[in-house]
């Protein structure tokens, strides 16, 4: 599979890093409009972004304006000559961007979880050539993301870029989408020379954590950055928390250091430093995964001491050591070194109860269901 480059799919457009930056969801002609000539002003942007039709995970939330906003993307095209995105999810919507001129369309994430999305958008843009941008699924699985790739490229579409926004988690973590960045680099190791743009915004859920989630993305070589920003993030109708206002948006675009790829490597890091980021965010997960752990210790702490069982139960810790220590073989892990590092939770957990335990003494606080 050959891909044109970002830079070369319109004519003239040489920024680096490629910016797609707009509101989560077009809500009025007057924010769609002020948002559009503030981005224009800065300078910065390819592509400006808007969400007209709203996959939405619980129903009553806001699900897009539709159609109507079509006009009002016109207006952004013709008043501030930028390029237009919208996020497609079936053959009608793509038929309403196509008759409006839209130049790039996208599919979130929801959609890219379904094969048979994909496949019918696939289908409906069979013969049409317009640049298409496919978001990682909400799951981490790679083989869908690629998949999604290889079925939009099967239609005969070349101008394609993957969009990195995350991975829904499946405990609360710092992030609202986990980054999981070894998936983007692996896709990229897949599929060579695969435009990759980052979502930080997705990825972060809040505003301030943006900024250091784009420079990653950066400094792992991303080709570009999908921001959501808008003239009044807290009144947002959709991801009100992590939309950038118009200032952010200015210090985020100045404050960004920029690695160019070298020549020779296409863009690519080295294999080593490409493994090295791979380390580097699996041991984030580690961790976030032992918060959570840590947290439910707590949890077992202030039970414990409400029902008044002592804190270390040794038939529980056999336990806990000889399942873990036999799933550790079945992954090839020497059974001492699965013990060593049980143990080490272990006693983190014990300390972590044993200070509740006494800390509810002293204050003669009692745990309740309520809280
Ligand atoms: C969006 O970009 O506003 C959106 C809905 O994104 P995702 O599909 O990544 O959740
Ligand atoms: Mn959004």
């Amino acid at each position: 599979m050959e891909f044109p480059s970002l830079k070369s799919w319109f004519e003239g457009d040489e920024h680096y890093p490629f910016i797609i930056a707009g509101p989560c969801s077009a809500e009025s002609e007057e924010q769609v409009l002020a948002i559009a000539a503030f981005l224009k002003s800065t300078g910065y942007v390819n592509i400006f972004r808007a969400g007209i039709w709203k996959p939405r995970t619980r129903p009553g939330t806001f699900n897009g304006v539709g159609v109507k906003a079509l006009k009002w993307l016109q207006r952004v095209q013709s008043e501030y000559n930028l390029k237009v995105t919208v996020e497609v999810a079936s053959p009608k919507h793509i038929e309403a961007c196509l008759k409006h001129g839209i130049d790039v369309l996208w599919i979130g994430a929801r959609t890219v979880s379904n094969p048979f999305s994909v496949e019918e958008i696939s289908h409906a843009l069979r013969g049409v050539d317009i640049p298409v941008l496919i978001k990682n699924p909400l799951n981490p699985d790679i083989d869908l993301w690629h998949g999604a790739v290889e079925r939009v490229y099967a239609a005969g579409i070349k101008r394609i870029a993957a969009v990195h926004r995350g991975f829904s988690p499946f405990e609360r973590t710092l992030y609202r989408n986990m980054p999981k960045w070894e998936i983007p680099i692996e896709l990229r190791q897949r599929i060579q020379n695969l435009p990759v743009i980052c979502d930080p915004s997705h990825i972060s859920g809040r505003a301030d954590l943006v900024p250091g989630i784009s420079q990653k993305a950066l400094d792992l070589m991303m080709d570009g950055l999908m921001i959501e920003v808008h003239s009044n993030p807290s009144e947002a109708l959709s991801d009100s928390a992590q939309q950038l206002n118009f200032d952010q948006f200015r210090s985020l675009m100045t404050s960004l250091i920029i690695r160019k790829p070298t020549i020779d490597d296409k863009g690519f890091l080295n294999q080593l430093e490409e493994l090295r980021n791979q380390i580097d965010s699996i041991d984030f997960q580690l961790i976030e995964l032992v918060a959570s752990r840590m947290n439910i210790s707590e949890k077992m702490g202030k039970y414990k001491f409400k029902n008044n069982v002592a804190v270390l139960q040794m038939e529980r810790w056999m336990e806990i050591l000889q399942t873990r220590t036999e799933h550790g073989t079945l992954r090839d892990m020497e059974p001492a070194f699965i013990e060593k590092l049980m143990t080490l939770l272990h006693q983190e957990s014990i300390r972590i109860q044993t200070a509740i335990l006494d800390n509810l003494k002293t204050t003669g606080d009692h745990w309740s269901e309520e809280e």
